[in-house]
Protein backbone atom coordinates (compact mmCIF):
# COMPACT_ATOMS: atom_id res chain seq x y z
CA UNK A 1 0.00 0.00 0.00
CA UNK A 2 0.86 3.81 -0.12
CA UNK A 3 0.53 4.89 3.37
CA UNK A 4 1.13 8.45 4.36
CA UNK A 5 2.89 8.93 7.23
CA UNK A 6 1.66 12.57 8.55
CA UNK A 7 4.09 13.40 11.57
CA UNK A 8 6.18 16.87 12.80
CA UNK A 9 8.31 14.60 14.86
CA UNK A 10 11.11 13.28 12.21
CA UNK A 11 12.77 10.74 14.24
CA UNK A 12 9.58 9.04 14.87
CA UNK A 13 8.38 9.15 11.42
CA UNK A 14 11.79 7.78 10.21
CA UNK A 15 11.48 4.83 12.50
CA UNK A 16 8.18 4.77 11.10
CA UNK A 17 8.95 5.15 7.58
CA UNK A 18 12.38 2.42 7.82
CA UNK A 19 9.68 0.01 9.12
CA UNK A 20 6.67 -0.01 7.24
CA UNK A 21 9.00 -0.52 4.04
CA UNK A 22 10.30 -3.15 5.41
CA UNK A 23 6.97 -4.76 5.76
CA UNK A 24 6.44 -3.57 1.83
CA UNK A 25 4.66 -0.53 1.79
CA UNK A 26 5.46 2.64 0.01
CA UNK A 27 5.38 5.76 2.34
CA UNK A 28 4.90 9.42 1.69
CA UNK A 29 5.59 11.76 4.66
CA UNK A 30 4.61 14.65 5.81
CA UNK A 31 5.37 16.92 8.77
CA UNK A 32 2.60 19.46 8.66
CA UNK A 33 -1.08 19.31 8.53
CA UNK A 34 -1.94 21.35 5.72
CA UNK A 35 0.55 19.07 3.36
CA UNK A 36 -1.01 16.23 4.85
CA UNK A 37 -4.13 16.70 3.82
CA UNK A 38 -3.08 17.40 0.18
CA UNK A 39 -0.96 14.07 0.06
CA UNK A 40 -3.73 11.98 1.17
CA UNK A 41 -5.18 12.38 -2.04
CA UNK A 42 -2.47 9.90 -3.08
CA UNK A 43 -2.62 7.09 -1.01
CA UNK A 44 -4.41 3.93 0.47
CA UNK A 45 -3.86 4.56 3.84
CA UNK A 46 -3.16 7.38 6.17
CA UNK A 47 -1.32 7.36 9.69
CA UNK A 48 -2.05 10.89 11.14
CA UNK A 49 -0.33 12.56 14.35
CA UNK A 50 -2.92 14.33 16.10
CA UNK A 51 -0.17 16.77 17.42
CA UNK A 52 0.95 18.64 14.10
CA UNK A 53 2.01 21.78 14.37
CA UNK A 54 -0.28 24.04 11.89
CA UNK A 55 -3.36 22.37 11.86
CA UNK A 56 -5.60 20.69 15.20
CA UNK A 57 -5.57 16.74 14.39
CA UNK A 58 -9.26 16.46 14.66
CA UNK A 59 -9.32 19.12 12.05
CA UNK A 60 -7.06 17.46 9.45
CA UNK A 61 -8.93 14.51 9.80
CA UNK A 62 -12.65 16.05 8.86
CA UNK A 63 -10.40 18.04 5.78
CA UNK A 64 -9.48 14.61 4.72
CA UNK A 65 -12.35 12.97 5.53
CA UNK A 66 -14.28 15.77 3.17
CA UNK A 67 -12.84 14.71 -0.09
CA UNK A 68 -11.44 11.25 0.74
CA UNK A 69 -12.40 7.44 2.22
CA UNK A 70 -8.85 6.41 2.55
CA UNK A 71 -8.31 4.69 5.90
CA UNK A 72 -7.61 6.94 8.53
CA UNK A 73 -5.55 5.86 12.11
CA UNK A 74 -4.96 8.70 14.52
CA UNK A 75 -1.64 8.82 16.55
CA UNK A 76 -1.44 10.15 19.71
CA UNK A 77 0.79 10.67 22.12
CA UNK A 78 -0.84 10.14 25.24
CA UNK A 79 -4.25 8.56 26.33
CA UNK A 80 -5.78 11.53 28.44
CA UNK A 81 -5.05 13.86 25.27
CA UNK A 82 -7.26 12.06 22.59
CA UNK A 83 -10.69 12.35 22.46
CA UNK A 84 -12.20 8.77 21.52
CA UNK A 85 -15.04 9.85 20.14
CA UNK A 86 -14.05 13.45 18.67
CA UNK A 87 -11.19 11.46 16.51
CA UNK A 88 -14.16 8.45 15.62
CA UNK A 89 -16.56 11.31 14.77
CA UNK A 90 -14.02 13.47 12.58
CA UNK A 91 -13.68 10.62 10.58
CA UNK A 92 -10.82 8.86 11.82
CA UNK A 93 -11.23 4.55 11.67
CA UNK A 94 -8.97 3.70 14.72
CA UNK A 95 -6.61 5.27 17.44
CA UNK A 96 -3.38 4.23 18.25
CA UNK A 97 -2.31 5.87 21.49
CA UNK A 98 2.27 6.43 21.84
CA UNK A 99 4.35 4.28 22.38
CA UNK A 100 2.50 1.76 20.79
CA UNK A 101 4.59 -1.26 19.47
CA UNK A 102 4.87 -1.37 15.38
CA UNK A 103 3.31 -4.71 15.39
CA UNK A 104 0.35 -3.82 17.41
CA UNK A 105 -0.05 -0.53 14.59
CA UNK A 106 0.82 -3.29 11.67
CA UNK A 107 -2.26 -5.63 13.09
CA UNK A 108 -4.59 -2.48 13.44
CA UNK A 109 -3.31 -1.09 9.82
CA UNK A 110 -4.43 -4.49 9.05
CA UNK A 111 -7.88 -4.51 10.54
CA UNK A 112 -8.89 -1.52 9.61
CA UNK A 113 -7.89 -1.86 5.51
CA UNK A 114 -10.30 -5.07 6.11
CA UNK A 115 -12.65 -3.44 7.25
CA UNK A 116 -12.86 -0.62 4.83
CA UNK A 117 -12.20 -2.57 2.15
CA UNK A 118 -15.20 -2.16 -0.57
CA UNK A 119 -17.04 -4.74 -1.39
CA UNK A 120 -15.46 -7.32 -4.07
CA UNK A 121 -16.00 -6.87 -7.91
CA UNK A 122 -19.43 -8.14 -8.50
CA UNK A 123 -18.00 -9.25 -11.69
CA UNK A 124 -14.28 -9.90 -12.80
CA UNK A 125 -12.23 -8.74 -16.17
CA UNK A 126 -15.28 -10.15 -18.82
CA UNK A 127 -14.45 -13.60 -19.56
CA UNK A 128 -12.88 -14.30 -23.24
CA UNK A 129 -16.46 -15.97 -24.17
CA UNK A 130 -18.18 -12.89 -22.93
CA UNK A 131 -20.30 -10.97 -25.18
CA UNK A 132 -20.39 -7.18 -26.69
CA UNK A 133 -20.14 -4.38 -24.14
CA UNK A 134 -22.08 -1.30 -25.51
CA UNK A 135 -22.10 2.12 -23.40
CA UNK A 136 -23.58 4.81 -26.29
CA UNK A 137 -21.37 5.16 -29.23
CA UNK A 138 -18.92 2.82 -27.52
CA UNK A 139 -19.11 -0.99 -28.11
CA UNK A 140 -16.42 -3.29 -27.13
CA UNK A 141 -16.25 -7.11 -28.78
CA UNK A 142 -14.67 -8.84 -25.73
CA UNK A 143 -13.17 -12.33 -27.37
CA UNK A 144 -11.83 -10.11 -30.44
CA UNK A 145 -10.33 -7.47 -27.86
CA UNK A 146 -11.58 -4.77 -29.81
CA UNK A 147 -13.18 -1.25 -28.73
CA UNK A 148 -15.40 0.37 -31.17
CA UNK A 149 -16.48 3.83 -30.80
CA UNK A 150 -19.04 5.14 -33.24
CA UNK A 151 -18.19 1.98 -35.30
CA UNK A 152 -14.74 3.43 -35.55
CA UNK A 153 -11.69 1.01 -34.26
CA UNK A 154 -9.89 2.82 -31.82
CA UNK A 155 -6.47 1.67 -31.37
CA UNK A 156 -5.64 0.47 -27.85
CA UNK A 157 -3.19 -0.77 -25.69
CA UNK A 158 -3.64 -4.42 -23.85
CA UNK A 159 -4.27 -2.78 -20.45
CA UNK A 160 -6.08 0.12 -21.97
CA UNK A 161 -8.74 -2.17 -22.99
CA UNK A 162 -8.62 -4.14 -20.03
CA UNK A 163 -9.66 -0.65 -18.26
CA UNK A 164 -11.91 -0.08 -20.63
CA UNK A 165 -13.64 -3.52 -20.84
CA UNK A 166 -13.64 -3.29 -16.75
CA UNK A 167 -15.21 0.19 -16.68
CA UNK A 168 -17.69 -0.93 -19.63
CA UNK A 169 -18.45 -4.09 -17.78
CA UNK A 170 -19.29 -1.97 -14.81
CA UNK A 171 -20.62 0.43 -16.77
CA UNK A 172 -22.01 3.33 -14.24
CA UNK A 173 -20.83 2.48 -11.18
CA UNK A 174 -17.69 3.85 -9.58
CA UNK A 175 -14.68 1.36 -9.41
CA UNK A 176 -12.13 2.12 -6.83
CA UNK A 177 -8.25 3.09 -7.78
CA UNK A 178 -7.88 -0.17 -5.77
CA UNK A 179 -10.44 -2.44 -7.17
CA UNK A 180 -9.25 -1.10 -10.98
CA UNK A 181 -5.34 -2.22 -10.29
CA UNK A 182 -6.12 -4.92 -8.60
CA UNK A 183 -8.08 -6.59 -11.91
CA UNK A 184 -5.89 -5.07 -14.73
CA UNK A 185 -2.83 -5.07 -13.09
CA UNK A 186 -2.03 -7.85 -10.35
CA UNK A 187 -3.66 -7.59 -6.98
CA UNK A 188 0.04 -7.76 -5.57
CA UNK A 189 1.35 -4.66 -7.02
CA UNK A 190 2.38 -2.19 -5.29
CA UNK A 191 3.57 -0.19 -7.83
CA UNK A 192 3.24 3.68 -8.71
CA UNK A 193 -0.82 4.63 -8.75
CA UNK A 194 0.30 6.95 -10.84
CA UNK A 195 0.60 4.49 -13.98
CA UNK A 196 -3.48 4.17 -13.57
CA UNK A 197 -3.87 7.89 -13.84
CA UNK A 198 -1.53 7.82 -16.94
CA UNK A 199 -3.60 4.74 -18.61
CA UNK A 200 -7.10 6.88 -17.75
CA UNK A 201 -5.34 9.35 -19.36
CA UNK A 202 -4.66 7.81 -22.73
CA UNK A 203 -7.82 6.36 -23.09
CA UNK A 204 -9.46 9.23 -22.77
CA UNK A 205 -7.32 11.16 -25.36
CA UNK A 206 -8.31 7.91 -27.61
CA UNK A 207 -12.03 8.24 -26.63
CA UNK A 208 -11.71 11.81 -27.47
CA UNK A 209 -13.72 13.17 -24.98
CA UNK A 210 -12.73 13.40 -21.30
CA UNK A 211 -15.98 13.13 -20.08
CA UNK A 212 -16.08 9.46 -20.82
CA UNK A 213 -13.99 8.57 -17.65
CA UNK A 214 -15.23 10.24 -14.97
CA UNK A 215 -13.08 11.05 -11.71
CA UNK A 216 -14.89 10.19 -8.65
CA UNK A 217 -12.46 12.45 -6.76
CA UNK A 218 -10.86 10.28 -3.96
CA UNK A 219 -12.62 7.48 -4.88
CA UNK A 220 -12.01 6.02 -8.13
CA UNK A 221 -13.28 5.88 -11.95
CA UNK A 222 -16.08 5.88 -13.52
CA UNK A 223 -17.20 4.93 -17.60
CA UNK A 224 -20.18 7.01 -18.10
CA UNK A 225 -21.87 7.96 -21.75
CA UNK A 226 -20.96 11.91 -22.53
CA UNK A 227 -24.08 11.98 -24.70
CA UNK A 228 -25.84 9.64 -22.20
CA1 LIG B 1 3.43 15.63 16.97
Amino acid sequence: MRILVAEDDEHVADALTDALRQHGHTVLWRADGGKAVDAAEEVDFVLLDLGLPDLDGYEVCRRIRATSMVPIIALTARSEEIDRVMVLQAGADDYVVKPYGFRELLARIEAVTRRTRQAPLPTALPEPDGSELETGALSIDVRARKAFLAGEPLSLTAKEFDLLALLAAEHGAVLTREQIIERVWDENWFGSTRTLDVHVGTLRTKLGDKRWIETVRGVGFRLTDPCG
